[in-house]
C-alpha cells in the first residue's frame, strides 16, 4: 500500500511527474519511499535537493539502503541557504536546524510577493523533526529524543525556533506533530 502514490494519484500526479525532492533529513521514515521494491528509483526524474553536511554524514554510515536511496539521482543539488531552493509564485526556504541530524533543515514556504510575505497566515514551516513527542517537547524543549544525534544542539535548535515561530505567529507543522494541517503555536 504506497499511501503517497494514491495521495498524488488524487491530485492527478504520478511519480514520474516529481521533478524536485526536498529532503529535509535521510532517516529511514523520511525517505523510505525513494526506492520502490526491486530497488529503482520510484522519481527518475527528480532533482535531490538536499543539505550537503546531511548527504556527507550518511555516506560515511553503515546503513546502505540509504546511501543508495541518496545515491540513485543523477541530478543533486545542496541547499543555498542565502536565497530560496525553488521559487515561483511560491518560494521555498532550508533552514538549517542541525541537531537531530547533522544536517536537518527545516522547509519554510512563503509567497515571492514582498507584501504578501508581510502576511505570516501566508507562509507556513513544515518543521520535519525538529520535535518528536509534541505535547512534551512544545513545553520542554530541553528534552531531546533518542533520535536526535546531536541531544544538546537539537535542544537548543528546538527551543530558539519554537520561540520564533510564536512569535511570528507563522503557521508550521511536523512530521511528527498530533496535527496534520498547520498551527499556529501558542
Ligand atoms: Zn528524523
Amino acid at each position: 500500500q504506497d499511501i503517497l502514490k494514491a495521495s498524488l494519484a488524487s491530485l492527478g500526479v504520478s511519480y514520474k511527474d516529481i521533478n524536485y525532492l526536498i529532503i529535509s533529513h535521510a532517516h529511514g521514515d523520511h525517505i523510505g519511499g525513494i526506492l520502490n521494491e526491486r530497488g529503482e528509483n520510484n522519481f527518475p526524474n527528480a532533482t535531490l535537493l538536499i543539505d550537503e553536511k546531511e548527504f556527507a554524514y550518511w555516506q560515511k554510515q553503515d546503513n546502505q539502503r540509504t546511501k543508495d536511496s541518496l545515491n540513485i539521482f543523477t541530478k543533486k543539488a545542496f541547499f543555498n541557504h542565502k536565497k530560496a531552493i525553488l521559487s515561483n509564485t511560491l518560494e521555498i526556504l532550508a533552514v538549517p536546524a542541525y541537531g537531530h541530524t547533522p544536517g536537518h533543515n527545516f522547509i519554510l514556504m512563503r509567497p515571492s510577493d514582498k507584501k504578501a510575505q508581510q502576511d505570516m497566515a501566508q507562509s507556513l514551516v513544515f518543521w520535519a523533526d525538529m520535535l518528536h513527542i509534541y505535547d512534551i517537547q512544545s513545553q520542554n524543549p530541553q528534552i531531546s529524543a533518542v533520535y536526535d544525534v546531536n541531544p544538546t544542539l537539537a535542544a537548543q535548535v528546538r527551543a530558539k525556533f519554537l520561540k520564533q515561530f510564536k512569535s511570528e505567529k507563522i503557521p508550521v507543522v511536523g512530521a511528527h506533530t498530533p496535527f496534520t494541517k498547520p498551527v499556529v503555536l501558542e
